[in-house]
């Protein structure tokens, strides 16, 4: 069950921008839900939270959710004072057409939409023509120019995110900005909370990474920081239960349906094999989920991390991946805390992962 702290601590995360590089902010909302009960809060010099329970335990398992997001970032303010901008993370340009952003200045967030040529304009070229990045541009209403803009506050540098925040839809179902990833950070911070009343014998650190969205920065550091025996990524992974999302081509995942465990060469097995008994065990349903390289996850940097660790990756299923319109279930998200802090609390010293 989700306590009402940890759902306001949720909606936190999701409402509080913090694309890649621009972390802080929910940095510091990690750090204020972990304080009560972690043994100890450290930031990291990339600005990753580490949170641990039981410092002094054996493994040392590392559990990981990044807390940055896709977003954009002003690289060009024209005499006219529109602010054009490159793409922090990976997007769909078809998707940041038409959509209201805020723009992060040193005095404030400025309202301000995404512009473009109207259709009826289009020369024929033009139209049914993917959208250039260099053709949209960021709007705040000024009529003033490059001077009103910068007298506003907005600096090349600054970051912008969509401005959208969080959704109950029906039933247990939330839409959001950015639930990937915040839903992996809010997991690893509850099954943190979780696992201290279960007294594990291993050291469990609490992660939230920056920088996942432009290459797993952040998993690379901490995982080297941390130095774990065993590391679980969380993130979330493609739902296949709406239109246009073909079974064939990715495994069968549903909101819903509980957390997807990855099955693959980013996985031990042995890992893998453990969270599915776990899950079994203890009446969480579950998911599998088949990836046969790398994924595009923090699971990748932290198995390749120093001399290898023994590492596993939990995803919660989501609709609409890097839209402002990301799904998730709740009930999914709390079996994944609760699945993560079973798995730390089944784990001893004397298990052996060796392939
Ligand atoms: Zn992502």
């Amino acid at each position: 069950m989700i306590s009402d702290s940890a759902r306001v601590f949720l909606q936190r995360l999701i409402e509080t921008p913090s694309p890649s590089g621009f972390e802080g902010p929910n940095a510091a909302h990690f750090r204020d839900y972990v304080a009560p009960f972690a043994d100890q809060v450290t930031t990291d010099p990339l600005g990753s939270v580490i949170a641990v329970v039981n410092p002094e335990g054996s493994p040392r398992i590392l559990l990981s959710g990044h807390i940055d997001e896709i977003g954009f970032l002003i690289h060009y303010i024209s005499d006219e004072g529109y602010c054009y901008f490159r793409t922090i993370g990976g997007h769909d340009n078809s998707v940041i057409v038409g959509q209201r952003v805020l723009v992060h200045t040193r005095k404030g967030p400025l309202p301000g939409v995404i512009g473009k040529k109207p259709i009826h304009l289009l020369e024929p070229d033009e139209k049914g023509k993917a959208v250039e990045l260099h053709d949209l541009w960021i709007d705040l209403g000024a009529t003033g120019g490059k001077e009103e803009i910068l007298e506003a506050g907005v600096r090349v540098g600054d970051s912008a995110t969509y401005a959208v925040g969080y959704t109950p839809l029906l039933g247990d179902r939330v839409a959001g900005r950015a639930m990937d990833n915040r839903i992996g950070a809010w997991t690893v911070a509850e099954a943190l909370r979780r696992v201290k009343a279960m007294n594990p014998r291993a050291a469990v650190f609490a992660v939230a990474t920056v920088q996942e969205e432009i290459g797993l920065r952040g998993a690379h550091a901490s995982a080297y920081g941390v130095n774990p025996d065993i590391g679980i990524a969380v993130d979330v992974t493609f739902a296949t239960d709406y239109p246009s999302m073909d079974k064939r081509k990715v495994s069968e995942t549903k909101i819903g349906g509980g957390p997807a465990i990855l099955l693959g060469a980013n996985a031990n097995r042995k890992l893998a094999d453990r969270i599915v008994e776990v899950a079994e065990a203890k009446g969480i349903s579950y998911q599998l989920y088949a990836h046969p390289s790398g994924t595009g996850t923090d699971a990748n940097a932290i198995q390749i991390a120093r001399a290898g660790i023994v590492t596993g990756l939990v995803e919660v299923p989501l609709r609409y991946m890097h839209t402002p319109c990301e799904i998730i279930s709740l009930d999914d998200a709390d079996k994944v805390a609760e699945l993560l802090a079973q798995v730390c609390a089944s784990i001893s010293s004397s298990d052996h992962w060796t392939p």
